[in-house]
């Protein structure tokens, strides 16, 4: 049904491919307080990332969350929005308004920067691409280094453990979506800080949040986003999957 509606005309057809939600389905945006112990350094993540998906990008104005997306949400905001399996570890970035007010989405293969200077130190899988762990040198005072995480991309074989990034660097694309998965191509983005003994040939995404190991945190504040804030967003069926297919 929403797939006739897509169809329906060339100009719904034209803004799903720039990627366009603008329906009149009013979701109420929420951005958790945050809860972090130690102030995060700001990263420039969304100015790269602004810079580097020219003219995808072109007009942004700032990012936009969905009940969901934001860091230790309980529900998900794809599909039927059903219970996580425990809440989420990060921030999932998908859609953004631009300066005539438009809500978009970022397509698959958007370039993806490092948020700081560091080194790649893991690959995992994950259920729509790869997830990657970048390790920075910044330490808290029990001195717990800062990592990123990336997860549901398409880095290349050039990304490998050992590599050396600087913040701003292209670590990989956003992965597509099957497209009979009830969810968009979306970047997940979690910041943790790692205890010293960490293994993380040894993380996966079961103890990835496992407190003595990895204290995940809210990225938020990091990009600069206010904590506490919210929004009136409309979305639309257009920006959004089928339903149960
Ligand atoms: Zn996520």
């Amino acid at each position: 049904m929403i797939e006739s509606r897509l169809n329906a005309t060339p100009t719904a057809r034209a803004k799903r491919a720039q990627g366009t939600v603008d329906d009149k389905e009013i979701a109420p945006l929420i951005l958790l307080s945050s809860q972090i112990k130690k102030p995060l350094p700001k990263t420039r993540f969304t100015r790269f990332l602004v810079r580097l998906n020219q003219p995808q990008t072109s007009g942004f104005e700032e990012w936009v969350f969905r009940e969901g997306m934001t860091f230790g949400a309980p529900d998900t905001w794809w599909a039927e929005k059903g219970p996580r399996a425990r809440p989420h570890e990060g921030l999932d970035i998908c859609f953004f308004s631009d300066m005539e007010g438009r809500v978009l989405r970022l397509l698959p293969g958007t370039k993806i920067p490092v948020m700081y200077d560091g080194t790649l130190v893991a690959l995992l899988d994950d259920f729509l691409g790869k997830t990657l762990i970048v390790e920075h040198g910044i330490r808290d005072e029990d001195g717990r280094v800062l990592c990123s995480m990336y997860a549901h991309l398409t880095p290349d074989e050039t990304m490998q453990p050992g590599r050396v990034l600087q913040q701003g660097d292209i670590i990989a694309g956003l992965a597509p979506a099957p497209s009979k998965a009830a969810i968009l191509p979306h970047l997940h983005l979690s910041l943790g800080w790692a205890s010293r003994a960490i293994e993380y040939d040894a993380l996966d995404w079961r103890t990835l949040g496992e407190e003595e190991k990895l204290a995940l945190v809210d990225p938020l504040p990091a990009l600069g986003c206010v904590p506490g804030g919210s929004a009136q967003v409309e979305l639309s069926p257009d920006g959004l999957p089928p339903q149960g297919s």
